[in-house]
């Protein structure tokens, strides 16, 4: 390929690729630092313009669907139950940082799209749009192994639908608005009244048929011996047993859809208030096997708190207790992985994780000899994009910041955080070589964390110009900070 003559661009060299005889690559203009698909040969099907012997195309959906069809490692697919990392990008520039990150670890399988249907109501973005981003991105860093494409949190039939139609392989089901937290408290009469209410025709059981399965018996799982009296039985079902018909609804409407193979499924009720006992972990999963449904990951909420971008929060003895526990119903089950959520910054429980989950005699595979644990981030790539900004656009970091402060006590309430708005140093105390020190303390990353819809509200355009013209500073930070993810998982 000579490129030469052309002008006013250069080229991503990682990008350039030959395919067929055509040959693709990605160039940012040198002037406006706007991105565009080069193409020499065939172009059918794609938007753009002849240019010194090349056809320059800008980055459109149309233009993304065109190259993932003459590209195919650009399109996700299932990962299955190797080890495996979620990479959330709020902003759409995160992809190539991720890459760089991911390029250290060949055992852990990166899932480079991933958001929430929240996540992209606050930064009104599409799940065709997340695709596309992280599309660009890989393509830009060359990135030519497995990946995945996660839509997060979906609680509707509706949510499916929007993900199928962009091409999503992962698919997080959020049954937690079925879960019923009464439960955990009440008493052996209400919960029996709760039983009898549960949508018995769906759960293809009844009452008696309950009580036959689990009833007084005790279930041998590796060390660990489960048993159900009656009210375990009873709160377990009343807690999960709406969850379990919800996840199995979901669970055709994607089958129906895409075909068993065409996807793969996480079950999450990390959202709820009330840790997951093993019991109920094993009633979930032993319902949901009984009905047929198939999933590669589940995420029961673990005790202890799972606070944005902040370190775990709690008795460290107890998370590994229980962990252990959950470990070992995921591999008498499945295997399936036990999904972190809220997983960036939980330094101390890595390692923890790390070690027990381990899949064992059960995996046989000598390539999923890794743990047997997904780990979703989100948030942390826009911390780090912020710390960005405090180093090279001091000024806007501040006006971000104080804003931030401003929209704090608002914005928290859809999330566990503790930060206190008065622990954060004032923005006009600091200098500006400490600016980016804020992005290491523990209230201003949770303030910083929370905002974040108001806060691309009023500067999105730029901070995302901002992050454009220094891509490299952005890149380097998400490489450093994902390297620290990812390590503990590989030996
Ligand atoms: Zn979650």
């Amino acid at each position: 390929m000579d490129l030469e003559q052309l002008t006013g661009l250069t080229i991503y060299p990682r990008s350039a690729v030959e395919e067929n005889g055509t040959a693709y690559f990605l160039a940012r203009s040198d002037e406006s630092n706007d991105k565009l698909l080069g193409i020499q040969g065939d172009a059918v099907g794609f938007e753009g313009e002849r240019q010194d012997g090349v056809i320059l195309c800008p980055l459109t959906p149309v233009n993304a669907a065109a190259l993932r069809a003459r590209l195919p490692w650009l399109r996700p697919v299932p990962l299955g139950l190797q080890t495996s990392a979620g990479f959330g990008d709020r902003l759409g520039l995160a992809t190539p940082g991720h890459v760089r990150a991911a390029r250290h670890f060949s055992g852990i399988a990166p899932i480079f799209a991933q958001q929430s249907v929240r996540e992209n109501a606050r930064t009104g973005r599409t799940p065709q749009q997340v695709l596309d981003d992280a599309t660009w991105g890989l393509f830009q860093e060359g990135w030519r192994d497995p990946w995945g494409a996660d839509a997060d949190h979906l609680k509707t039939p509706d949510d499916v639908d929007t993900f199928v139609a962009a091409g999503y392989t992962f698919y997080t089901i959020d049954p937690g608005d079925h879960v019923d937290n009464d439960a955990h408290t009440a008493s052996l009469e209400a919960l029996e009244e709760k039983v009898h209410a549960l949508p018995w025709d769906e759960l293809e059981d009844s009452p008696e048929g309950l009580h036959e399965r689990y009833l007084d018996r005790h279930f041998k799982v590796e060390d660990l011996s489960l048993g159900f009296d009656r009210t375990a039985l009873a709160r377990a079902a009343a807690k999960y047993g709406r969850a379990v018909a919800h996840t199995v609804r979901l669970y055709h409407h994607l089958v129906n859809q895409m075909g068993e193979d065409g996807f793969e499924l996480e079950v999450s009720v990390d959202e709820t208030e009330i840790p997951t006992s093993p019991e109920e972990h094993f009633y979930v999963a032993s319902e949901l096997e009984r009905l047929g449904v198939r999933w590669v990951s589940l995420a029961p909420r673990y005790v202890g708190r799972f606070e944005k971008g902040v370190d775990y929060i709690g008795d460290l003895d107890a998370f590994k207790r229980e962990l252990a526990k959950h470990a070992a119903i995921a591999r008498a089950f499945g295997p399936y992985k036990l999904s972190i959520h809220s997983g960036s910054d939980k330094f101390s429980i890595y390692p923890i994780v790390a070690e027990l989950t381990k899949g064992g005699s059960v995996v046989s595979e000598a390539a999923l000899a890794g743990p047997l644990v997904h780990v979703k981030t989100a948030g942390t790539s826009y911390l780090e994009a912020l710390r960005a900004v405090a180093q090279v656009a001091p000024a806007s970091f501040r006006e971000m910041l104080t804003f931030a402060l401003e929209r704090y006590e608002t914005d928290r309430a859809t999330y566990h955080v503790s930060a206190q708005q008065a622990n954060v140093p004032a923005p006009d105390a600091l200098s500006d070589a400490d600016l980016p020190g804020l992005l290491e303390q523990f209230d201003a990353r949770q303030v910083l964390h929370v905002t974040f819809g108001s806060v691309l509200d009023r500067f999105g355009e730029r901070l995302l110009a901002t992050l454009q013209e220094h891509e490299e500073v952005y890149y380097t930070l998400l490489e450093v900070h994902f390297q620290r993810h990812l390590s503990p998982f590989t030996e």
